[in-house]
């Protein structure tokens, strides 16, 4: 298997779009990275020189620019959705769930924000605006936390309890080199996602297309990860609940972060671990109809994240009926 998620990102079900200004192309991009560099109306800058991406054409795979002269720079918002769709191994702990999972990543544009050098807000786009979103059918390993142990998490921490559970799922994704041996940060990711039951979850998975059996590991050495994960945050030097970037904070996002509340969901996953022998499930290939995450829709056209009952996708205007 190749360990290189970039590539396989590149090589395989990732659509590579062309990057033109008038008739001079500029190079070849996927969706992963488009949505990043040229969201459309995004600043692009490209061999020393500035562009504005006009528009984005789906059904072409063009992204089409204009040269521009600004300094300003625009900063894309992407919001993930991790759908958990089956089972492939699971430790099953009297208030926890531990197991390896096939899984789809939904990456889309909910926002692009200009902002000048000295950082004054020019202009905010809503929406994805034309943007494709990104998608990724991978693997990886989840946590998933029992009814009752989200309740007395949840009677704990109050709303504190969602940044916590991402500083978790953060935390826990950052240490994931220290047991699966030297690994690129970029070949894996992670995020939080509720499954359709109910369940708070968080994921380490794969960023290789189909997956490539990289963090299936993190499912026998999730004791080992907890552990490791509140030694450092109670060992860190910082001196606010806040943390630094070295703990709970998050370098690209500004979340409420807290360490008390951070330790006291990791504490909780190391208890709810500690001296206790899981039950081992090895769900095979027989359980394609436990969809353990309710599917958003996507327009088949264009890719657009469809509104639950809608007749016509708001991006392209095809009817819904088509999709199914
Ligand atoms: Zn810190
Ligand atoms: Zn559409």
């Amino acid at each position: 298997s190749d360990p290189h998620g970039e590539v396989n990102l590149r090589n395989s079900g990732d659509k590579n779009y062309v990057i033109v200004d008038g008739r001079n192309e500029l190079g070849e991009i996927g969706v992963y990275h488009l949505l990043r560099e040229t969201p459309r109306n995004g600043i692009y800058r490209h061999c020393g020189q500035t562009y504005r991406v006009l528009d984005i054409i789906r059904s072409a795979g063009r992204v089409q620019v204009r040269p521009d002269h600004t300094r300003n720079e625009t900063t894309p918002f992407i919001r993930k959705e991790i759908s958990v769709r089956r089972l492939l191994r699971s430790a099953d702990y009297p208030s926890i769930k531990i197991a390896t999972v096939r899984l789809e990543v939904n990456e889309y544009l909910m926002s692009l924000t200009e902002k000048t050098p000295a950082g004054t807000v020019v202009q905010t786009w809503p929406g994805a605006a034309g943007t494709p979103n990104h998608r990724l059918p991978t693997e990886g390993t989840m946590v998933a936390l029992g009814e009752p142990m989200e309740r007395s998490l949840r009677s704990r921490l109050g709303s504190r309890f969602d940044a916590a559970w991402s500083s978790c799922e953060r935390v826990i994704a950052s240490l994931y080199p220290t047991v699966s041996g030297p690994c690129d940060p970029q070949d894996y990711s992670s995020g939080v996602t509720k499954l359709s039951n109910g369940q708070m979850a968080l994921v380490l998975y794969d960023m290789a297309y189909d997956g490539v059996e990289l963090t299936r590991a993190a499912m026998d050495h999730m004791p080992q990860l907890v552990a490791t994960a509140i030694r450092l945050i109670a060992g860190c030097k910082c001196d606010t609940d806040r943390g630094c970037i070295r703990c709970v904070q998050d370098p690209r996002q500004d979340h409420m972060t807290s360490k008390s509340a951070t330790l006291v969901c990791l504490n909780a996953l190391s208890e709810s671990m500690h001296g206790l022998s899981p039950v081992m499930t090895d769900h095979g290939y027989g359980c394609d109809d436990l969809l353990i995450t309710k599917q958003q829709a996507f327009c088949k056209r264009c890719g657009a994240k469809l509104t639950t009952g809608a007749k016509f996708c708001s991006e392209c205007a095809a009817p819904t009926q088509e999709q199914v």
